[in-house]
């Protein structure tokens, strides 16, 4: 195991956010669909989301992001098996953690200002999750006193006032190094569903939003792909056929604009 010095050093700009002992490679994935653009239908195409796609968006690696990994692949393991996850179909409930929120808010596509990021901090480690088009729920939680009480009762002194300088540099030094080993000894030496129980629920009732907005990206989520032929710009088509008379129908029926049929 090469040591924080060292990957600082020998590791480059792109690289160093993850230590090379957390390995992209055996670490939990997500296969994962949105829509196609804007205004566009859901694409069938999976895209994987690594560990570390999940530490670029958060700014940085901690126990947090990596407990909130473990508890998602528990719990979509429970709720979708091996399908992947549709973004645009998900509302997320978590703490009002920086970190479990941004894993939470990354994998399920649940947003705060849409409405479908929602916020209780009596869930600890753990999420809730409802799929929009069913209303089908589950929900998934740390099992209790996984995570050591010393380290829970730090964190907490950590962002007290009153601590000296002095004391509050080497005791974060000391309590980072907790957190890793921690991590380096119970989380990643166990499977997701060793300590993360997830399940489906009866019926989930949700808490308030922050905010309500129509999220316009998935609106036209269910819109079929073209029968005949692809689009210019999608891929995605089966057996696309090159037709360029009835493509020039399409554009011609789009420049008439929209409000002048
Ligand atoms: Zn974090």
């Amino acid at each position: 195991m090469t040591s924080v010095a060292e990957d600082n050093v020998t590791r480059g700009p792109e690289k160093w956010a993850m230590a090379s002992w957390l390995d992209d490679e055996v670490l939990p994935r997500f296969e994962v669909l949105d829509t196609r653009s804007a205004q566009g239908r859901l694409d069938i195409r999976a895209k994987t989301v690594f560990v570390s796609d999940l530490v670029l968006a958060h700014g940085h690696a901690c126990d947090g992001l990596l407990r909130g990994v473990w508890a998602m692949r528990a719990l979509f393991d429970v709720a979708f098996g091996d399908a992947p996850i549709d973004r645009s179909d998900l509302l997320v409930v978590s703490k009002n953690s920086p970190c479990l929120g941004d894993v939470g808010a990354y994998l399920t596509g649940g947003r705060a200002r849409f409405g479908t990021h929602r916020l209780d901090d009596t869930l600890g480690v753990g999420y809730q999750l409802q799929q929009l088009s069913s209303g089908r729920a589950w929900q998934v939680r740390e099992e209790s006193g996984f995570f050591p009480a010393l380290i829970v009762a730090w964190e907490a002194a950590l962002l007290r006032e009153g601590l000296s300088e002095g004391d509050m540099s080497e005791l974060l030094a000391v309590h980072e190094a907790a957190q890793w080993d921690w991590v380096r000894e119970h989380l990643l030496t166990s499977a997701p569903e060793d300590h993360y129980f997830a399940r489906e629920l009866e019926h989930l009732e949700l808490p308030a939003p922050l905010y309500e907005a129509r999220r316009s990206d998935t609106v036209n989520r269910l819109v079929q792909a073209p029968v005949t032929l692809s689009g210019p710009d999608d891929p995605t088509v089966i057996n696309p056929v090159a037709d360029e008379r009835t493509l020039a129908s399409w554009a011609a029926r789009y420049q008439h604009g929209p409000d002048n049929d």
